[in-house]
């Protein structure tokens, strides 16, 4: 048992994506054949094809391009907030197949190891008192297989740490960042999303060139709500 590290890693993407979202923008708006319009995409400029059909919100282009992440080192509690999306596709590690006898990695909130060593310790030991009734109910409940790991999963905690495959298109990675992003979201699924959009400009620039929360493109749409700091999210945006 161990404290689990956020590990985000970029798996796969549509090869040069942001040629391919381009070319379907162009498409729409142009005469000409297929190889005229590659020619054209590859040698020009893809950014502004891209940013008037997103100017105009023909979002449906930026749907050519998906993108696989693999995640692990995260909460089942972030799990949960993931999966509300549903226009990703997840792949994530059983606890029904997988026994968590030999111990499971957990997640530890920062505000937590911030009241000092005495109080992340004294949470290290619940997850192992945790761990230990998990062991108990395994025992009576015939010890191995799903139908033992099934039900004796039912004492571990939300701080169980998962892995992951997620796969979006560029259409519901940006809706996906605008959300998830934002300050008002929660720290760890923020913390993910914020690792992500990194990648994803890595991969993509100028189709992620304006992603992140909506802070980035105007006024902060959360009223009262607001974080108030839309210069450091735009400074953290820029340092990416
Ligand atoms: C700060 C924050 C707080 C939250 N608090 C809560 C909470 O207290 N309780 C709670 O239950 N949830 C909460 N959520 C989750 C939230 O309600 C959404 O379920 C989650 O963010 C997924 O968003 P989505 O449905 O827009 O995205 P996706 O499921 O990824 O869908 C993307 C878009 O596709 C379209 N779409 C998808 N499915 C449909 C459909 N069936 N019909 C029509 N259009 C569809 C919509 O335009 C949607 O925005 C919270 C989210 C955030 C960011």
């Amino acid at each position: 048992m161990a404290k689990a590290q956020l590990k985000v890693m970029l798996l796969r993407a549509t090869p040069d994506p942001d040629e391919v979202v381009a070319l379907g923008a162009r498409l729409c708006y142009a005469q000409a054949d297929l190889d005229s319009l590659r020619e054209r995409v590859e040698t020009t400029d893809q950014q502004g094809y891209i940013a008037r059909v997103m100017e105009r919100g023909h979002l449906s282009v930026t749907e050519h391009a998906s993108f696989t992440f693999a995640v692990e080192g995260v909460s089942r509690a972030l799990l949960a907030q993931l999966t509300r999306h549903r226009i990703a596709s997840f792949s994530v590690q059983s606890q029904r197949y997988v026994s968590m006898a030999d111990g499971f990695d957990f997640v530890v909130p920062p505000s937590i190891s911030a009241l000092g060593e005495a109080e992340e310790a004294e949470f290290i030991r619940q997850m192992e008192q945790m761990h230990a009734w998990y062991c108990q109910w395994q025992e009576k409940l015939g010890k191995t297989g799903e139908s033992a790991n099934q039900d004796a999963r039912f004492v571990l905690p939300n701080a169980a740490a998962t892995r992951l495959l997620v796969t979006m298109n560029a259409r519901e990675l940006m809706h996906f960042f605008e959300l998830r992003c934002c300050s008002r979201a929660q720290w760890e699924i923020r913390e993910m999303a914020w690792q992500m959009l990194a990648l994803c400009r890595e991969a993509a620039p100028s189709l992620f060139a304006c992603a992140g929360p909506a802070c980035l493109r105007g006024a902060c749409p959360e009223g009262k709500n607001t974080c108030g700091k839309a210069k450091e999210i735009k400074e953290r945006h820029t340092a990416l």
